[in-house]
């Protein structure tokens, strides 16, 4: 059995993590944080009609201490995650992170303490297998199809734009591009932002609405032709199989390691 932590355990994607994990044969919870609702039983906040003797509580060094869960998963919130994160690695637990808003140097410092340390972190921008073949295949277009925007589009509710997907998906079709420029030089934004943020030349625009899950578009221009590439998470369940992938697949890799494809097919 591994034994598993959730971090942010009383939020949206948390409460599904708990109901995914007590579900699996092969996953024990065996504690759970979160900021609000300390003292509650992950029973009554997952309607079970039972306790299943697992408290939320609210400090997560004092929860690592005394639990010792092997894994922590955390979907909490962009400000919070990189303090959880180096609290669970220095408590010898692998962090295995859903929480977006990660920054390149907050990342370098993460790879750095793993390599010193001889830690394993696992950072996962999105846990759905869609998105990763998504990303995959945007990543094959681009190189015949440089020209390329992302409409990412997400629920109103969520903190940080454009999403951690979409920044990874703008990071692998750069790759791809040599620098590509695109659209004309002498563009004028009429109002500030329309033409959306820009990753190395490619435009990523953000959508928030009520109703939305979390979605996303790569859109490839050429001669006479365009080539649209859509995922839809239509439920937050569409990450639950990756989350749980990577607390079993996590264990016995050393370093940080970035991204649902680097553990698949395995
Ligand atoms: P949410 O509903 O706001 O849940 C976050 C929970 O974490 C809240 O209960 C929050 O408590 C709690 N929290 C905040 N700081 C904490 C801390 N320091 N320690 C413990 N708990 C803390 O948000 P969500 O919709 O679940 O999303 C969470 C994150 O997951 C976001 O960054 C989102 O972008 C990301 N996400 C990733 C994926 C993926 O596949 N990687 C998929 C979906 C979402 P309070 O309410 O009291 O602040």
């Amino acid at each position: 059995m591994i034994r598993v932590m959730v971090s942010g355990a009383n939020g949206r994607m948390g409460r599904e993590v708990l109901r995914a994990l007590t579900q699996d044969p092969e996953c024990e919870i065996v504690a759970a944080v979160d900021l609000k609702a300390a003292g509650e039983d992950i029973g009554e906040i997952l309607g079970l009609g039972k306790a299943v003797g697992v408290r939320l509580e609210a400090d997560l060094e004092s929860a690592i201490r005394e639990h010792k869960p092997q894994v922590m998963v955390d979907f909490t919130h962009p400000k919070a995650v990189v303090g959880n994160v180096m609290t669970a690695l220095r408590n010898g637990v692998i962090p295995v992170v859903g929480t977006t808003g990660i920054t390149e140097p907050d990342l370098a410092a993460i790879r750095s303490f793993c390599d010193e340390h001889r830690a394993t972190c696992f950072i996962c921008p999105n846990f759905s297998i869609g998105a990763v073949l998504m990303m995959r295949f945007a990543q094959e277009a681009a190189r015949y199809l440089p020209h390329c925007e992302i409409i990412e589009l997400h629920h109103d509710q969520k903190l940080d734009a454009p999403s951690g997907t979409a920044l990874l998906t703008a990071k692998m079709v750069a790759a791809e591009r040599n620098g590509q420029k695109q659209g004309h030089p002498d563009e004028e934004e009429k109002i500030p932002g329309a033409r959306g943020a820009e990753y190395d030349g490619l435009r990523i625009h953000s959508v928030r609405l009520p109703g939305y899950v979390a979605h996303q578009e790569v859109i490839f221009g050429g001669v006479g032709q365009i080539l649209t590439i859509r995922h839809d998470s239509l439920a937050r369940e569409s990450f639950m199989p990756g989350v749980v992938l990577a607390c079993k697949k996590i264990i016995g890799r050393q370093g940080l390691v970035v991204g649902l494809d680097q553990l698949l097919g395995e």
